[in-house]
């Protein structure tokens, strides 16, 4: 990995590019954006040119992934409304309002979609609308892509790295990468108009996502405008209509009563699935294309712009330097990996709350489907992601209020622990630095809490009161709050990478 390596751009014919992405969703607009801006030529190929399409809840955290790749102007459009916090049903019979410390988004697709996709053609990006790929035959660099617009024309391009963004349809992920669904969901959705306004609880106000479990699936509702909301029934069942699931769902209905649907209810396939890899050659899977997420987590679009961003900075690395294409590959596979296996953990506690509250085969079947893909080791701290594995050591917990007493501590580097390395993003590039290894850990592990590892390390043994060391790491890295320091440097202690010796 050599991030003093000049690029070298070989653009060539005009059916020639750098990069080819597949599908103009979130995924495909903002990498193709990113790296247009980043100097390369790049072509977006969208099959549709018009669509009907859903409003989806975007949590705080994705404004401040937006704002970072400069599209945080997309959130300010007219297809977005800006949420204050959700309302759920879930595991009682009770209202719990959750409302956000910073505002989330409620976004209409195809205007959202429409206004990402303008972003990246502002940036250079050559999109081809109303256009499909057919095939493509990906070599060890390089790839043939074959298109075909809805007006009959068809061509040939070559690219040095071509991106699966084509969602659900997964253009080259079914082609051998795409794995059996964990199981299945269909959604049954409903757009509604209220003649005046929703009949929203008083718990909540009309801004809110409202998510309601019931025996057999649960109910979502998301709002377009405060008279425009659409409501979706996500459950296994095939033979089941529209208005007889929403009939199980008395917050829903409630919410409803007095609105009128407009136009038919439709269906779409919610299934939950992985991928075998997600790199391989100059193929990317990126975004819902190697991966869905349950929606259960409103995190879908902030997964694909993610997942977009790391596959911008791998084709970027691998452009730069042929070398570190394997290195880069294995970063991109293990993040989306963690990403999925992470959210599979996180819809498992939530399908074992509905599973205790309605004690229905559709719930326990979900807890038993999750376990199964997330093998034996599902509860075991074993599976844990290793930061959640390092914080949740009950040594760490006893550290901590040793830290918090106030006493002076002399610190020094413990025997337990080794300094090795990971790959991660840097600005455009992927670089390798230091991380913190022990026997228990998977992988290497540089943060804990957003707390750099290795530097705090470094920098303890200098200090004998830990408000100073506190100063001393903020002074010297990206400022965290307390609150995350002392739980980094107690994991640094129970893991024995530091030992402490109080000093009264
Ligand atoms: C019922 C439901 C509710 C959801 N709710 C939420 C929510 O509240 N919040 C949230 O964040 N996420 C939600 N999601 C998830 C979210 O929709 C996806 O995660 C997100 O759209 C992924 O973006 P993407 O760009 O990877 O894929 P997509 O948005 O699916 O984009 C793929 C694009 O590829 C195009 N394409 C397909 N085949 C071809 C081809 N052969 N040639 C050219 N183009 C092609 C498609 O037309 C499409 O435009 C929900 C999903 C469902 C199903």
């Amino acid at each position: 990995m050599r991030p003093d390596a000049k690029i070298r751009f070989i653009v060539r014919h005009s059916d020639e590019f750098d990069i080819v992405a597949i599908g103009a969703g979130p995924a495909g607009a903002t990498a193709s954006y990113l790296l247009a801006r980043w100097g390369y030529r790049v072509a977006l190929v969208e099959r549709t040119r018009s669509r009907r399409g859903l409003a989806e809840s975007l949590p705080p955290s994705a404004t401040r992934a937006f704002q970072r790749f400069g599209l945080g102007d997309v959130l300010r459009s007219r297809h977005v409304l800006e949420a204050t916090g959700n309302t759920s049903w879930w595991d009682s019979h009770e209202c719990r309002p959750e409302v956000f410390k910073a505002p989330g988004h409620q976004i209409h697709r195809p205007g959202f979609d429409a206004a990402l996709a303008s972003r990246a053609r502002q940036s250079g990006v050559v999109m081809k609308a109303g256009t499909a790929i057919k095939r493509v035959k990906a070599g060890q660099d390089e790839a043939e892509i074959e298109w075909r617009s809805d007006t009959g024309r068809a061509g040939l391009w070559r690219a040095r790295f071509v991106l699966d963004c084509s969602g659900r349809a997964g253009v080259i992920a079914r082609r051998g990468f795409r794995r059996s669904p964990v199981y299945h969901t269909q959604a049954l959705i409903g757009l509604w108009r209220a003649r005046d306004r929703f009949a929203v609880p008083d718990c909540a106000d009309d801004t809110h996502t409202f998510v309601e479990s019931y025996a057999g699936g649960w109910a979502w509702s998301v709002p377009i405008s405060p008279r425009v909301r659409t409501v979706a029934l996500m459950t296994s069942a095939r033979a089941t209509t529209y208005s007889g699931e929403l009939s199980r769902a008395p917050h829903h209905g409630a919410l409803v009563a007095g609105a009128m649907l407009s136009g038919r209810p439709w269906t779409t396939d919610a299934s939950v699935y992985d991928s075998s890899r997600y790199a391989h050659g100059p193929v990317l899977l990126v975004g819902d294309a190697g991966s869905f997420i349950d929606p259960l987590s409103s995190f879908g679009v902030k997964k694909a712009i993610m997942s977009a961003w790391r596959a911008a900075i791998v084709v970027n690395t691998v452009l730069r330097d042929h070398e570190a294409a394997g290195e880069a590959r294995s970063y991109f596979d293990e993040a989306e990996r963690d990403v999925f296996d992470s959210a599979l953990r996180q819809s498992r506690s939530f399908f074992s709350g509905a599973a205790g509250f309605h004690g229905s085969a559709f719930w326990h079947a979900r807890v038993a489907a999750v376990d199964a893909a997330l093998g034996d080791a599902a509860r075991d701290e074993h599976d844990k992601k290793d930061e959640e594995l390092l914080r949740s050591d009950p040594r760490a917990a006893q550290a901590l209020r040793l830290l918090k007493s106030g006493a002076s501590v002399e610190f020094r580097p413990g025997a337990g622990v080794r300094f090795d390395s990971v790959v991660e993003p840097d600005g455009r590039t992927l670089v390798r630095r230091n991380a913190i290894a022990t026997d228990a850990l998977k992988r290497p592990v540089r943060y804990v809490a957003g707390v750099e590892l290795p530097r705090l390390v470094g920098l303890a043994p200098r200090y004998r009161q830990v408000p100073d060391l506190f100063e001393a790491y903020n002074r010297a890295a990206a400022p965290v709050h307390l609150h995350d320091f002392l739980g980094a440097l107690s994991v640094l202690i129970a893991r024995g990478a530091l030992t402490q010796r109080v000093q009264t």
